[in-house]
């Protein structure tokens, strides 16, 4: 195969410290992989196949996890060389590097069919978040957090993705494909392991919308991940927010506030300056809860900046004008390089939690997982930086 070698430093945190990575160059094949049952029939047509072979396929590459055409038996010989004779190959992304954190969460480095890597996280029984807050995650609960973008154009103050700007979209096969590369490692089984995906990792989904609703009807017709076991978080993309309420199927929706008013929201999330957190409020009430759901609010707690008691209160009045069950994620801020806030005291987290409460509102602390190998929320970086980074900015001994 085609491949590029790039020189990598061998660092802690690192599973396998071998200093040459082989990422495979731009070449002109036609994954399968992220094609749904109607896209499938309409290829094999051109081979003459009838449609039930499209299911076979659909099995190997969303059931079986096939990663070679060829081994595709189901497939007869001769229909297997035909695609692969156009083009077609299988095209499942791999996971190219793994750190592993001393809490077990692991980031990986998955590539794409164009030479590109994308960041996604195995966080083992759960993610802090959804555990805390009595939505039933058991003990062998995982988490995996995906990405949607390379980089995100949305720019959030505090965000190391941001640093990156836009690179590209994924696709729906590169959203689901990094799902089904990481159960494949973990040999998850289906039915057996509860799976949680959370759809949190670079990028903002809601600007790339398409595929990645596209990956979501993969991953819960296909894979058969159930969509109650899945949250999508968007910084306020109103537009987004109201093609998403009129899904028949969807995860669930988590809202990054950040703010308790448009004032502090604008110097830390410009965006709010096209949709304002009233705006933001109106969109979500359009979504239709199932039984049982509720709207998640995240809410990144920068010192000094949005962590005050009056900041609570606000928070509090604000949420009561959504008037739908909801739950609030607090998320300590994690740091990165040259990003120009503080990370605030345990005690004004607690107080931020308290107080909320006593406004009503189910507030839950979310853990930071993976901080020491750059996993955390907004701390997703691309390959090559993320690796200068680490060490040029020591982490706080805390950490
Ligand atoms: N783009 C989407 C989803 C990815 S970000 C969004 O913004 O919602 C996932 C979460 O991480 C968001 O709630 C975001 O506010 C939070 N986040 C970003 N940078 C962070 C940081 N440095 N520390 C803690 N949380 C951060
Ligand atoms: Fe993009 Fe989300 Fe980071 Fe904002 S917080 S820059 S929307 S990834």
């Amino acid at each position: 195969m085609l491949t590029i070698r790039i020189g990598v430093a061998v660092m802690p945190g690192r599973e396998n410290p071998i200093s040459i990575l082989d990422v495979p160059a731009t070449r002109q094949t036609q994954p399968l992989f992220g094609l749904n049952n109607q896209q499938l029939i309409k290829i094999l047509q051109q081979f003459k196949a009838s449609a039930y072979r499209a299911r076979q396929l659909s099995q190997a590459l969303y059931r079986e996890w096939s990663e070679d055409l060829d081994a595709v038996t189901t497939l007869p010989k001769d229909l297997r060389e035909r695609l692969a004779q156009a083009g077609y190959c299988i095209g499942l992304p791999s996971i190219v590097e793994t750190f592993r954190s001393v809490d077990g969460t692991e980031r990986y480095l998955i590539s794409t069919n164009d030479g590109q890597t994308v960041e996604t996280v195995w966080m083992p029984e759960g993610d802090g978040g959804e555990r805390g807050d009595g939505s039933g995650a058991g003990y062998h609960d995982s988490t995996i957090c995906v990405s949607s973008q390379i980089g995100c154009a949305v720019n959030c103050q505090f965000c190391l993705t941001a640093k990156l700007g836009i690179i590209r979209n994924l696709t729906a096969g590169e959203i689901a494909g990094q799902v089904v590369a990481v159960l494949k490692r973990h040999n998850v089984q289906i039915g057996r392991d509860r799976i949680n995906l959370v759809f949190m990792g670079m990028g903002e989904p809601f600007l790339n919308y398409d595929a990645f609703m596209d990956a979501v009807r993969l991953l819960v017709h296909e894979v058969g991940i159930a969509e109650s076991r899945m949250t999508v978080s968007t910084s306020g993309i109103v537009p987004g927010i109201l093609r998403f309420a009129e899904e028949p199927v969807r995860p669930k929706l988590a809202i990054s506030l950040n703010a308790s008013n448009d004032k502090v929201r604008e110097s830390i999330m410009p965006i709010t300056r096209k949709w304002d957190i009233q705006h933001l409020v109106d969109a979500v009430r359009k979504v239709p809860l199932r039984p049982k759901e509720k709207l998640t609010f995240e809410y990144v707690l920068l010192g000094g900046v949005n962590d005050q008691l009056l900041h609570a209160d606000e928070v509090g009045r604000l949420l009561r004008r959504v008037d739908r069950p909801l739950k609030v994620n607090l998320i300590v801020w994690n740091p990165g390089p040259q990003m120009p806030y503080d990370m605030p005291p345990p005690e004004r987290v607690a107080g931020f939690q308290a107080r909320l409460r006593q406004h009503g509102i189910p507030a839950f602390i979310r853990r930071p997982r993976g901080r020491d190998i750059y996993a955390a929320c907004g701390q997703l970086k691309r390959t090559v930086a993320a690796k200068t980074n680490l060490s040029a900015f020591p982490l706080p001994e805390s950490l």
